[in-house]
Formats: C-alpha cells, sequence, structure tokens
C-alpha cells in the first residue's frame, strides 16, 4: 500500500461532484441532524471502542472525527470529495460508539443519513458501482444465492480452492474476490434442501404465536439456526410461524446507504409479517433485527407505513430476547463445553443485547461460559464491510480470532450470521461455531450432532426411565439395544446408558476428553 494512501482507500473516486443545494455539501432529503451532532461534546469517551480508531489513530477515523466532518459538510465547509467519502466508508457502521457514549450522541442516525447522502450524491468510480451492484443483486435474493451456494459446492469439492492457492493464483485475486471466497461457508447440499415449517406448534400449551424471519444468508447457509430457532421456541410454548415465501428485510442495503432499496425491503416485510396476526417477529440475525427495530425511524415521513412500521419495530425481538423474556418451561440437559461468547454488534451495541444470549447459555447446566476479551471491539464483519474493506476487515478479524482462541474454548458462539462468517475465515478449522440458539436447542432435546458439545441426556430428569431411553436413542441415532449408539460419541454418562439399558461402550470420560482437548489448544 503506497504510504500516502488511506487504508481503506475504496479507490472509488474518478470526479468531484459539485456540492448539492441542499445542507452545506447535503442534499434536502434528510441531511444529518445539527441538533444530533451539536450533542457531541468531543470528550473522546468513544474513542478506545471504535476499531478503526483503534486501527489507524486518525482523529478523522474516529466517532467524534466523523461527527465533526459531518458538521462541517452540513456547514458547506468541506466538499463532498474522496477524502470525505473515505472516512465514512471506513467507518464499519458497529455502534460502538453509540453505547460508549456518555452524552447519547445517535452516531446510528447520523451515520445512516450520511450514508444515504453520500450514495446519493457521490459519484463512485465504475468498478465501485460494479462491486456494490453485485453484492446488491446477491445478497436478498435467496434464490440467486442458492445458486451461489451451487456453484461453492462444486467449487469445494473440486478442490478448486487448494489448486488456486498452491499456483499462487489466490495472491493474484482482487482483495475483494479472495474475501469473497475465503468467507464461503462449506457447502453441503443436504443442508441447502432444510427447510422450516410453515407452522410448527407448540408443545404443550401455546404461549405465544410468534413470526419467524428466516433471512437470506441465514435460510441459504444457516438453515439448521433456523430449524433449531423453531424448535426452541416451539419447546418454550410458541407456535412459530415462518412464512415459505420471505424477502429480504433490508439489512444490508440500510446500513449500506442504499435508502431506495431498503424502504421497498421494509415495507414488504411489515407488509408479510401483519398478515400473520403473531403477536412477535423473532430474528436469529443481529444486523436483520437491528434493522428491524429501525423501521420506525427509517419510515417515519411515510404516511401509509410510519404508524405500522413503529407498531411493527416495537414487536421484533432477538429470539435470544424473547426466550429470556419466557419462563423457562422445557428442560435443559447438561451440556459439557467451554463456550466463548462473541458479542455481535448489531446485537449489543445496536441493540442492547448482551445479558440475555450470556442468561440461557449460562441457565444450560454444566456449560461454561468464558469472556472474550475486548468485547464490545467488532470482529470486522460489519454486514458487507469485509467485502467492501478487506484489509482493515481482515486485520480485526485476525486480532479478534486470537481474543477468542486466548480463552481455550470448545466452541465459538455467536447471534449473527455475519460473525459466524468472518469468525469461521479465522479460526482454524477444528473449532466450531454456533448459534446460542443451536447450543439451547441441542441441550433441549438431548442432542449431540453438533461438534464441540458433549450433550448429557441423562440429565435433569423430570422425564420416566422409558421416555429418556427413546430421547436418547432417537438423538443419538441408536435404535439397537445391543450396542451403543453408532453416531453418539458423548450424550450418555455411563450411570444413564445402564439405566437405559445400553450395554457400557469404553470410558465416556475418556471419549469427552479426546473430542474436547484438540480445540482448546491455540492453533
Ligand atoms: S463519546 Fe460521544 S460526546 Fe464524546 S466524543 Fe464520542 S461521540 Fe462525542
Ligand atoms: S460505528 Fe464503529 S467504526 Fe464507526 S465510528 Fe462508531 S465505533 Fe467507529
Amino acid at each position: 500500500m503506497a504510504a500516502d494512501q488511506h487504508p481503506a482507500d475504496p479507490g472509488s473516486v474518478v470526479t468531484e461532484t459539485e456540492p448539492a443545494s441542499g445542507y452545506g455539501v447535503f442534499d434536502l432529503r434528510r441531511p444529518p441532524s445539527a441538533e444530533r451532532i451539536d450533542d457531541c461534546v468531543h470528550c473522546g469517551f468513544c474513542l478506545p471502542t471504535c476499531p478503526t480508531y483503534a486501527l489507524w489513530g486518525e482523529e478523522m477515523d474516529s466517532p467524534r472525527g466523523r461527527v465533526y466532518l459531518m458538521k462541517v459538510g452540513l456547514q458547506g465547509e468541506v466538499p463532498l470529495d474522496k477524502t470525505f467519502v473515505q472516512h465514512f466508508d471506513a467507518c464499519l457502521g458497529c455502534m460502538a460508539c453509540v453505547t460508549s457514549c456518555p452524552s447519547g450522541v445517535r452516531y446510528d442516525e447520523l451515520i445512516e443519513a450520511t450514508r444515504a447522502q453520500i450514495e446519493r450524491n457521490w459519484e463512485r468510480s465504475p468498478s465501485e458501482r460494479r462491486f456494490r451492484r453485485l453484492v446488491f443483486a446477491l445478497f436478498p435474493h435467496r434464490s440467486r444465492l442458492m445458486a451461489v451456494a451451487l456453484l461453492g459446492w462444486a467449487y469445494q469439492r473440486a478442490r478448486a480452492g487448494e489448486l488456486l492457492r498452491r499456483s499462487g493464483a489466490f495472491d493474484r485475486l482482487p482483495p475483494r474476490l479472495q474475501a469473497l471466497e475465503g468467507l464461503m461457508p462449506r457447502v453441503a447440499l443436504g443442508d441447502l434442501r432444510r427447510r422450516v415449517p410453515h407452522v410448527t406448534p407448540a408443545t404443550g400449551s401455546t404461549r405465544r404465536r410468534v413470526g419467524l424471519l428466516t433471512g437470506c444468508v441465514q435460510s441459504v447457509f444457516f438453515a439448521g439456526c433456523n430449524e433449531a430457532t423453531a424448535r426452541v421456541l416451539a419447546a418454550e410454548g410458541c407456535e412459530v410461524v415462518a412464512p415459505p415465501r420471505q424477502g429480504c428485510c433490508g439489512a444490508l442495503a440500510l446500513h449500506a446507504g442504499e435508502e431506495p432499496l431498503a424502504l421497498a425491503k421494509a415495507k414488504a416485510t411489515i407488509d408479510l409479517f401483519s398478515r400473520l396476526g403473531v403477536d412477535t417477529v423473532v430474528v436469529n440475525a443481529a444486523g436483520c433485527g437491528s434493522s428491524m427495530k429501525e423501521y420506525g425511524h427509517l419510515l417515519r415521513d411515510d404516511p401509509h407505513y410510519a404508524e405500522r412500521a413503529s407498531a411493527f419495530s416495537a414487536s421484533v425481538r432477538d429470539v435470544t430476547e424473547l426466550i429470556a423474556e419466557l419462563e423457562p418451561r422445557a428442560v435443559r440437559h447438561p451440556v459439557r463445553a467451554r463456550v466463548a461468547y462473541h458479542d455481535a454488534c448489531h446485537l449489543g451495541h445496536a441493540q442492547g443485547v448482551t445479558a440475555q444470549p450470556r442468561e440461557i447459555l449460562r441457565a444450560i447446566p454444566g456449560l461454561e461460559l468464558l469472556p472474550i476479551a475486548d468485547p464490545e471491539i467488532c470482529c470486522g464483519s460489519a454486514g458487507i464491510y469485509n467485502l467492501l474493506q478487506p484489509q482493515p476487515a481482515a486485520e480485526l478479524g485476525q486480532r479478534k480470532a486470537s481474543q477468542v482462541l486466548a480463552t481455550g474454548p470448545d466452541l465459538v458462539a455467536t447471534a449473527n450470521p455475519g460473525c459466524l462468517l468472518q469468525l469461521r475465515r479465522y479460526l482454524p478449522p477444528s473449532l466450531p461455531l454456533a448459534h446460542p440458539v443451536e447450543i439451547l436447542d441441542r441441550s433441549l432435546h438431548g442432542r449431540c450432532d453438533l461438534p464441540g458439545l458433549v450433550v448429557d441426556t441423562a440429565g435433569p430428569w423430570s422425564m420416566s426411565t422409558r421416555e429418556r431411553r427413546s430421547t436418547a436413542v432417537a438423538s443419538c441415532g441408536g435404535g439397537s439395544r445391543s450396542s451403543a449408539p453408532p453416531l453418539c460419541s458423548c450424550s450418555f454418562s455411563e450411570g444413564a446408558r445402564r439405566r437405559a439399558g445400553f450395554p457400557q461402550p469404553r470410558s465416556s470420560s475418556s471419549r469427552i476428553r479426546s473430542r474436547s482437548s484438540p480445540s482448546r489448544r491455540p492453533a
């Protein structure tokens, strides 16, 4: 990188535009609010939590600097030029500055307004425009993502990535293509066929009727997480309605300043879920949840949607929030695992949900929760940031991975598909990752098919011996009393196995050691 080049230089600016007529460099449509800007007293408390300030130590890449830039932009004292745009493009939108600001500066609203202004009033280079168009033509569309997943499956099966790397061709690819390749999760054809049932009835009496957003990336690459969400909510007494034809909620567009697309997606999502007559709309992807909670603000000027949008936003809950709200009903089986929990920024900072995921994990008997250093600092995922700004995203990803490894976990939990993909890229392949709800699902249902977890289905024992045995057989894939369950290497303690009538295999404690010890070694 050239010495005078900004580390997050989008390489995008070909011309300087004339300042739009309006407020300084901003046009008349929703410029960043002068009152919100004036809330900043320049105290600097936000600086240590800002990932870009931590990387580069540049005032203009700090929240305080960016708020100042908005102010001088509003006053027309700076042009809307390459430098101006660069500082906002480099922001991850992680909102760590919102939670750390003692003066209540709403940087979330300010950056949302500024990004939309930039997209309207700044002309990006043709290559930048093409790349952004490609991203938005792909990610919000489930069917197109499915086609990409199939290509990814073929690519992985042919070991094309290894060949590219061995030949040295991979290093010659543009950084953004390298990032796309590196973030592609392992694709299994069977997973692509998985769907959440349209309606999952509640177990026992129905406490709530909830709608489930299955998402775009989530439904294609993390279908297992959606299934686990429906199972957990059903076990806790919720009837779960997951409309089969769901569109994108608009989160990626909203966070990237693509306002018209975000507005259209928000309206479609409100229309879809309002028809279901549900009490609550549940989300298991932090980025989606945070934007759905913002619909009220986004659509505040729309006479047809303003009221409905704020009512809709008030009904949205992250799945961990809802589970924490409900009095636990289902039995938690012990899970033996050391779990490092990573706060997704759009859950922790944007939604203020930090205690609930930890609460539901801590409520699982036997599970040890490990704190990760600097939990407020972003992992570098930030929606499509790791595609648009691969270099700083990689630095943040590596930094987070080393902090995760320092905890010596058996498994890493985080509540956002973007963070799962980003951490997967920088953590050793032997260290499993999961959404907290997937861990809870295994505990509730005595399933031991999640790597890194050792579930004891003989656990607290409100079930009869017969029920226990059938649960254990069903969950472990065992079907014969004459042999050990073939797929399970963990779930029965010797006592439980004896009580359930299975012959004793080799010591389960030795298996537990052999499963958990490799992943505790930092790679
Ligand atoms: S903490 Fe808040 S008030 Fe202080 S500099 Fe940062 S944004 Fe401004
Ligand atoms: S949103 Fe994140 S990256 Fe952007 S200014 Fe705030 S703390 Fe820094």
